[in-house]
């Protein structure tokens, strides 16, 4: 098996906060991982290091192989420009909990602005790949409306498919449902379900349990800066070793 993501003692400090103890983890190519842990125990910092959005304190990262934000000259470690950090990170592909879409382009327009500025991509080739996504996660019909005028559900599976044009290794999801109506999540998980069918490498911070159960190759708990907890979803959810891990677990589940 061939890894996608390898954290190796990634911490991060905010000031005195100690965010993240020196984590690490290895994500192979076609898993999907479910990060699970209670809010403030630096999950987000954490996906937001393996793309190099907050740079770690100690540790690195790789992802496909290359560490990010780094570049070995001999052997020594350079930083890289941001033109080639930019080209690097466009190899996640991030979905947050607040969709962040271009709220003065169309929904076709969210999807070709990364293939055309970033890649280079013709007008016509990024319009027919990103109409060919947004077909799949069911939003072809409304690609000349504006977020605005989208649902919560809608808006996120643009944003999918906006992650998507690129191209990614990797899909990084940070509570990609937790700022939803109800009514809306399922259709936004089922978008997600399809992808890991797919074979699409996945890291997903979430607090839907029965998504990471069904759809999960392993689940990680991170509880205080630490991975307290991983292993197979039946493992992890129905029989944690670690009492914090428990104690968290009992109130969510
Ligand atoms: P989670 O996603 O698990 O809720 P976060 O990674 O967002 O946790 O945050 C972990 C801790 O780090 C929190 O105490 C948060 O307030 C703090 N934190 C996160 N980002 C910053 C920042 N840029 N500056 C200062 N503190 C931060
Ligand atoms: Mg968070």
């Amino acid at each position: 098996m061939s890894l996608a993501v390898k954290a190796v003692g990634v911490r991060k400090s905010f000031g005195r906060l100690e965010v993240l103890k020196g984590l690490d983890l290895e994500v192979e190519n076609g898993e999907v991982l479910c990060i699970l842990g209670p809010s403030g125990s630096g999950k987000s910092t954490f996906l937001r290091c393996i793309n190099h959005l907050e740079v770690p304190d100690n540790g690195y990262v790789w992802v496909d192989g290359a560490i990010m934000g780094y570049e070995l000259h001999g052997n020594v470690l350079q930083e890289l420009s941001i033109r080639h950090l930019r080209a690097q990170q466009s190899q996640l592909g991030m979905v947050f909990q607040h969709f962040n879409l271009f709220a003065h382009r169309t929904v076709l327009g969210n999807v070709i602005e990364g293939p055309m500025v970033v890649r280079g991509l013709r007008r016509a080739a990024a319009e027919a790949r990103a109409m060919e996504l947004l077909e799949q996660v069911g939003m072809a019909g409304k690609a000349s409306s504006y977020p605005s005028q989208l649902s919560g559900g809608q808006k996120q599976r643009v944003a999918i498919a906006r992650a998507l044009a690129m191209e990614p290794r990797v899909m990084l999801f940070d509570e990609p449902t937790s700022a939803l109506d109800p009514e809306l999540v399922g259709e936004v998980l089922e978008v997600m379900r399809n992808l890991a069918r797919g074979g699409t490498t996945m890291i997903v911070v979430t607090h839907e349990i029965g998504f990471a159960r069904e759809v999960a190759d392993r689940v990680v708990v991170m509880i205080d800066g630490e991975i307290r907890e991983m292993g197979a979803p039946g493992q992890v959810l129905s029989n944690p070793s670690d009492s914090r891990v428990r104690t968290f677990l009992s109130r969510v589940l």
